[in-house]
């Protein structure tokens, strides 16, 4: 028997197999989240502590099976691919198989970092006009609600990888939790009820209707406890068989099926699917202060521009500044602007563009960076600059990126540690559910222009085989060899921020983990500087205004999931109140 401590701060003595805990958790939270996009009635999360081992995702039943690995000996690796499975059936808007996924991990047998890149990639019949009508791009929810949308899977091969470096127990043992529960059925959270009731274009979709639907049409209410026995199927065969199992053969000749069948069908093939590669990469790192951050590269901007941010930071007084202070808000908020510059200009796909990585973290190119922030005066506008190395300056191109995705952070006894966020892009993906999991439509990352007004070629345009970049910014935090820090979140391009914050919380303003996440998001993608809805970030906007800032109030609803190792080394988990996380260590 080990003892939890919920996020919720309650104490439960559970049985590491089958025993209910966190129900208590899980109930409560429920009523807190009727409105799952609103920040105002988010719950306050207590933070998690444990000796050993910890996991934070962004669902107490994923959390739990991570957890249960955790204390069966599981590497963090493990872990991740248990809560992925879980994920996938209790979180389904979020992620799951049908998407792509970052991954960050740490071997502690030989403390190296490796990224697995498990983002979907464009069939090989993809053009640079997919997007567009008569040459403008079309309108974006039409887009994601088309087979065009869906790009080739990565997960399970991702996956894959990850559990050949570094699992420790057998591949088909991770899958068993899903499984179980997927036949067992799961009560339907708020959170999900509520994006079910709110989803127009899900319940036109027959297969994706059936399922989450009752007969009358209605969303299954909260509590109704949803059987999903496709997806058990599914899940047993990839567990017997490997990933194979779902890139060939009868899954894979579905999932075309399905793309294909799809009104503004897609051209996702078989052998798109039998070629699609998971690609081991080395991580971006730098070091912050007696920190070593490191994230997963491009195709992803996320990490990238999060140290681009705190590299421009370093060179302002913000660490000074009280942190929910109009002057706090300003330079995170020029900073933002600059990071975001850049990435729009620059970030892309590596196997197509050439991306001046180096350069862009180059020391003395984030000072000039940070000396282009006026103490008094907002810059409006960043224009991107040109770091060392870089080449001829692509079209900036920007992309709607509405919030979807989850976070899943573990360290485990060994000290190895998982930072993953995972994704089908938008809420219920492409909408198109095959043999019980949803189709990504990750394809919208892409600028749907191919070129800027100026007749510059975009770097982030769809291009066959191409990766579209993201804002995922899964990352790990080192310190003297051993991972201080293991953070990421959801959110559309608005995850830079959220993560970037987090770290100047704990790392500048020396907030607890929890604290850290809890703090009304503020922050700039070089547009407006936008202020958490609800939250005391509101009362910024009068003082921002006066600083030169268009302001921008809404809602920001990040997931951030984290675990951190405190100085006398015990482990501390954190959930973000916004969405139904839990943490849970031993
Ligand atoms: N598709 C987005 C990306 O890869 C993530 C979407 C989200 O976080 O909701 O950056």
């Amino acid at each position: 028997m080990t003892t939890f401590r919920c996020a919720m701060g309650r104490r439960f003595a559970a049985l590491l197999v089958g025993g209910l805990f966190c129900a208590g958790a899980l109930a409560a939270a429920g009523h807190e989240h009727l409105n799952p996009e609103a920040a105002s009635g988010r719950m306050a999360r207590a933070a998690a502590y444990a000796s050993h081992y910890m996991a934070s995702t962004a669902n107490p039943w994923a959390t739990r099976a991570a957890a249960d690995i955790l204390a069966r000996g599981g590497a963090a690796a493990d872990a991740a691919i248990a809560a992925q499975m879980v994920l996938n059936l209790v979180e389904p808007q979020s992620s799951g198989i049908g998407g792509g996924a970052f991954i960050v991990a740490f071997d502690p047998r030989d403390g190296g970092v490796l990224t697995y890149d498990g983002r979907e990639t464009a069939p090989a019949a993809a053009r640079a006009g997919r997007f567009l009508r008569a040459g403008e791009p079309m309108d974006f929810h039409e887009a994601v609600n088309s087979g065009r949308s869906v790009g080739v899977p990565g997960v399970l091969r991702a996956l894959w990888r990850l559990h050949q470096a570094q699992g420790r127990l057998p591949w088909a043992e991770l899958f068993q939790p899903a499984i179980h529960l997927a036949r067992a059925g799961f009560p339907v959270s708020p959170r999900l009820h509520a994006l079910l009731a709110g989803d127009r274009d899900l319940p036109r979709q027959a297969a994706a209707a059936r399922y989450f639907y009752g007969p009358d049409g209605r969303p299954w209410p909260v509590g109704h406890v949803l059987r999903n026995p496709a997806l058990a199927d599914t899940l047993a065969r990839i567990a017997r068989e490997g990933p194979d199992a779902f890139y060939e053969g009868p899954i894979a000749r579905d999932i075309v099926a399905a793309v294909a069948a799809h009104p503004v069908p897609g051209d996702l093939s078989l052998e798109d699917l039998r070629d699609y590669r998971a690609l081991e990469r080395a991580p971006v790192c730098m070091p912050y202060r007696v920190y070593r951050l490191c994230g997963a590269p491009p195709p992803s901007s996320g990490p990238l521009a999060v140290l681009q941010i705190l590299g421009i930071l370093a060179h302002t007084p913000i660490a000074r500044a009280a942190p929910e202070s109009p002057q706090a808000a300003h330079w995170f908020a020029e900073a933002g602007r600059l990071a975001y510059a850049d990435r729009d200009a620059y970030v892309a796909d590596p196997a197509f563009v050439e991306v001046p990585v180096a350069g862009m973290l180059d020391p003395a190119y984030l000072a000039a960076r940070a000396a282009l922030i006026r103490p008094g005066r907002s810059m409006g506008r960043a224009e991107a600059g040109v770091p060392p190395a870089a080449p001829p300056r692509p079209g900036a191109g920007r992309g709607l990126e509405p919030p979807s995705t989850t976070q899943v952070s573990i360290i485990d006894a060994w000290g190895g540690a998982v930072s993953m966020t995972s994704s089908i892009e938008g809420a219920f993906g492409s909408k198109l559910l095959v043999r019980g999991f949803l189709l990504n439509n990750q394809l919208t990352d892409f600028s749907f222009l191919a070129q800027d007004a100026r007749g510059r070629p975009i770097a982030n345009r769809v291009e066959a085989g191409k990766r579209p970049r993201s804002s995922m910014a899964p990352m790990l935090a080192l310190r003297d060899g051993r991972v201080a820090l293991a953070i990421g979140s959801p959110g559309g391009s608005a995850i830079i921020n959220y993560v970037a914050q987090t770290l100047v919380g704990v790392f500048d303003w020396g907030l607890g983990l929890q604290q850290a996440i809890d703090l009304p998001h503020v922050g700039s993608r070089n547009q407006a500087t936008e202020l958490e809805a609800g939250t005391p970030a509101e009362a910024l906007a009068g003082p921002l205004r006066a600083l030169g800032h268009e302001v921008r109030v809404g809602e920001f609803p990040s997931g951030l999931q984290g675990v951190q190792r405190l100085p006398d080394g015990r482990l501390l988990g954190a959930a973000d109140p916004r969405r139904e996380g839990l943490a849970l260590g031993g």
